[in-house]
């Protein structure tokens, strides 16, 4: 384990920097230059539409994928640059979560959370494993087994699982989708909650607009490979850069006009957008 990345969560700088990410896979191009940072204890949303190249960032971000172009630091620290140094995952201090994050079969829910954390005394190990299934609800499944749980309790344990050994960064990949509607509500507002408590620094992928403005202090909104706006919920909501935001945060309605003297010709009347050529922002609270 490389030393330099156990240090506590004290450095000033980003929990995560990205600058200048590209990446191809064979001739198609699905990330074209993002710089994205993720400040420590804040969690950051990589919203957008399937396919616009959410995981691959993430995956980058992890180390899963083998960067192409650019250059990824964590806590200021190097991890990854193109033509150059690669730090494995295992080496990253990243706390990994997916949609299908598989527990060990053959293990119980406690050790299960307790696997990444052989260099602690026995006690302490247990108790910060039990803290943390107590967070998140699980405590009384402790000695139960993966195939005894429900899809979102199994989820519940991957979360406690990534965040046992205290990582200066979780990465998160569409955590809740697999869960039905009342259920991933519970699980987000208590997955918030923890990483909140711990200070935890997050990116997390969602395509979901909703649970972006829930989960996120600022968002990331992706389309095609590029990150079109950064910014609290509010900042996207009421001040978007591109219609295309507008779009994604909601029902909007369209009409069609033709530009005369400051004025935009409607069906319905003359009309004189506010902030014009940009997207008219929202009447917001
Ligand atoms: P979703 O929300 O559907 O998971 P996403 O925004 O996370 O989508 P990515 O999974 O990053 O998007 O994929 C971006 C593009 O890259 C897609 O067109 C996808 O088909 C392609 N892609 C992803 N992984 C690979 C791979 N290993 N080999 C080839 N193409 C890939």
């Amino acid at each position: 384990m490389n030393q330099n990345l156990q240090q506590p969560h004290t450095s000033a700088a980003p929990a995560l920097s990205m600058q200048g990410i590209h990446h191809a896979f064979g001739r198609h191009e699905v990330v074209k230059g993002i710089d994205l940072e993720v400040l420590p204890g804040e969690v950051v949303c990589l919203l957008g539409p399937s396919g616009c190249g959410k995981t691959t960032l993430l995956r980058i971000a992890a180390g899963l994928e083998k960067l192409q172009q650019g250059r990824v630091t964590l806590e200021g620290k190097e991890v990854a640059r193109s033509g150059g140094r690669h730090l494995p995952p295992e080496k990253r201090s990243v706390g990994l979560a997916f949609q299908d994050s598989a527990l060990f079969p053959h293990l119980s829910v406690l050790e299960n959370v307790t696997f990444g954390l052989k260099h602690l005394p026995a006690g302490e190990r247990r108790h910060r494993a039990l803290t943390l299934l107590e967070q998140l609800g699980m405590a009384a499944h402790a000695e139960s087994y993966p195939h005894m749980l429900s899809g979102g309790q199994q989820q519940r344990v991957a979360l406690a699982r990534a965040l046992a050994p205290e990582p200066h960064l979780m990465l998160l990949d569409e955590p809740f989708s697999s869960l039905d509607a009342r259920l991933r509500d519970q699980i987000r507002d208590d997955t918030l909650h923890v990483l909140k408590k711990v200070g935890a620094a997050t990116l997390l992928v969602t395509h979901d607009p909703e649970e972006a403005m829930f989960m996120a202090d600022r968002i990331a909104l992706m389309r095609d490979g590029h990150i079109v706006q950064v910014g609290t919920p509010r900042e996207l909501y009421c001040n978007p850069s591109d219609p295309f935001v507008v779009t994604f945060f909601g029902e909007v309605n369209e009409l069609s006009g033709e530009v005369r003297d400051g004025q935009v010709l409607t069906p319905v009347g003359p009309w004189m957008p506010a902030g014009w050529p940009r997207a008219a922002p929202r009447g917001c609270w």
